[in-house]
């Protein structure tokens, strides 16, 4: 196939059959979003809401270290995010992505699977190398205010493990994309969508079988009385447990932390083993109780339904974009089918995923409040669940006053303050 063949015709009804697809699936996932989330979690107590004071959380100097922490950190990440959107639009909005395609399969004979394979993986890796040295720099940090406990061998491993999954897995996406927008020109966005929506549910599903074991050792909790409390705290949150798994984070981390994935037959609670070291059995017993929160109202599988739901809306409208001359053009691509289409794909991908980002934090942030309303009305005992959270706070090195726009964008959880505060006002509700 020549270069820089011309876009096919527009066909003008697919194209708005997928912007109303696009549309409609939008409007749908906002009213689940407005629906599932629990916008309204406790009264308002009698004396008025708890002060959401960073003070009242920790002392000065570690709201100094904390802020220091931050102030390294932030506009590192800033600028990797920049930088990655940058490199991702250089291969997306000019004809490099599609010539880097033709450059790295012609070896291997120039088709347009090798093309998409490969164009895709080398975007990838270029935007990877791009923003190392910012990651690196990171590690730095990390390991300055003793949050890494991590060697550069073990970090070189996991940036190359992250990458390799992260760029054979979109390969394999891609390249369902350009097959199906091949076989079906009209109405492949709607296959890839239904796709692309199945793939957000059974990828949920397995993260835990095969993600988490490519970075971490698991192993259920040791047998003994703490073991003995946390199953009995699960009965009594109505969410019975098969297993407490505890992960070998201290290979990278000092960092407190605990989580649930997978939903069904995978779900799995995991604490961190630092956790167990740390602190203290009516805080772990918080943290616990915070996660069996996350059980009982599903979390993770609301979260994951309402991912496929966004994936959905976003590949329709890509079927929508990916029918617009005036981008092919730039781009240097006859349509979806292109096997040159790699870096336009990426680089749609990548805004969208900067623009779902502030909306899946905004449901993130009110999953975990409801969370720890559950820790608070299980273990009745604010005074471990604050204590906790402090101890968390410092160790972790939150920043305990971000800047507003930063917690929006990119908080996934309430601040320390706020979540000590929210269990200042259980307190008072629950005299
Ligand atoms: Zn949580």
């Amino acid at each position: 196939m020549s270069t820089a063949a011309l876009p096919a015709p527009a066909r003008p009804q697919a194209r708005r059959l997928a912007l109303l697809a696009a549309v409609l699936l939008g409007v749908a996932l906002a009213v689940v979003i407005a629906v599932v989330t629990p916008w309204h979690l406790l009264p308002t107590p009698a004396g008025g809401r708890t002060p959401v004071d960073p003070a009242a959380a920790f002392t000065p100097a570690q709201v100094a270290r904390a802020e220091s922490f931050a102030s390294a950190l932030r506009p590192a990440s800033l600028t990797s995010l920049v930088l990655g959107l940058a490199v991702s639009a250089v291969f997306g909005l000019t004809r490099a992505g599609a010539a880097t395609a033709r450059t790295v399969a012609r070896p291997l004979g120039g088709g347009w699977v090798w093309q998409v394979l490969l164009g895709t993986i080398a975007v990838l890796v270029v935007g990877r190398l791009v923003t190392l040295p910012l990651a690196a720099y990171g590690e730095v940090v990390r390991h300055r205010y003793g949050l890494s406990t991590r060697g550069w061998g073990l970090w070189a491993r996991d940036v190359a493990t992250s990458t390799g999954i992260n760029a054979g897995l979109t390969a394999l996406g891609v390249l369902a994309v350009v097959a199906l927008a091949r076989k079906a020109p009209r109405s492949w966005w709607s296959w890839a969508g239904g796709g692309a929506a199945a793939l957000v549910v059974v990828g949920s599903f397995l993260y835990p079988l095969l993600i988490e074991p490519a970075f971490n050792r698991f192993e259920s909790m040791p047998a003994g009385q703490l073991r003995t409390e946390l199953f009995a705290l699960a009965e009594r949150s109505g969410t019975p447990v098969q297993d407490v798994l505890v992960a070998d984070a201290s290979r990278r981390t000092t960092a407190l932390n605990a989580y649930v994935s997978g939903f069904g037959s995978t779900r799995r609670i995991v604490v961190y083993d630092t956790v167990l070291d740390r602190l203290p059995d009516d805080q772990i017993e918080s943290i616990v109780a915070h996660e069996l929160g996350h059980v009982a109202a599903d979390d993770v599988l609301t979260g994951t339904l309402i991912g496929a739901l966004g994936a959905g809306a976003g590949v329709s409208l890509l079927g929508w974009l990916l029918g617009a001359t005036p981008l092919l053009r730039r781009a240097g691509v006859s349509g979806p089918g292109d096997g040159q289409v790699a870096g336009l794909l990426l680089f749609l991908f990548a805004v969208g995923s900067l623009v779902s980002t502030p909306v899946q934090n905004l449901v993130s942030r009110h999953i975990e409040a409801r969370a720890d309303l559950h820790a608070l009305d299980l273990t009745r005992d604010p005074a471990a669940f604050i204590a906790m959270q402090r101890e968390l706070g410092v160790t972790n090195l939150s920043d305990p006053d971000p800047p507003a726009i930063w917690q929006w964008a990119f908080g996934s959880h309430p601040t320390v303050a706020q979540r000590v505060a929210f269990a200042g006002d259980w307190a008072e509700l629950h005299p």
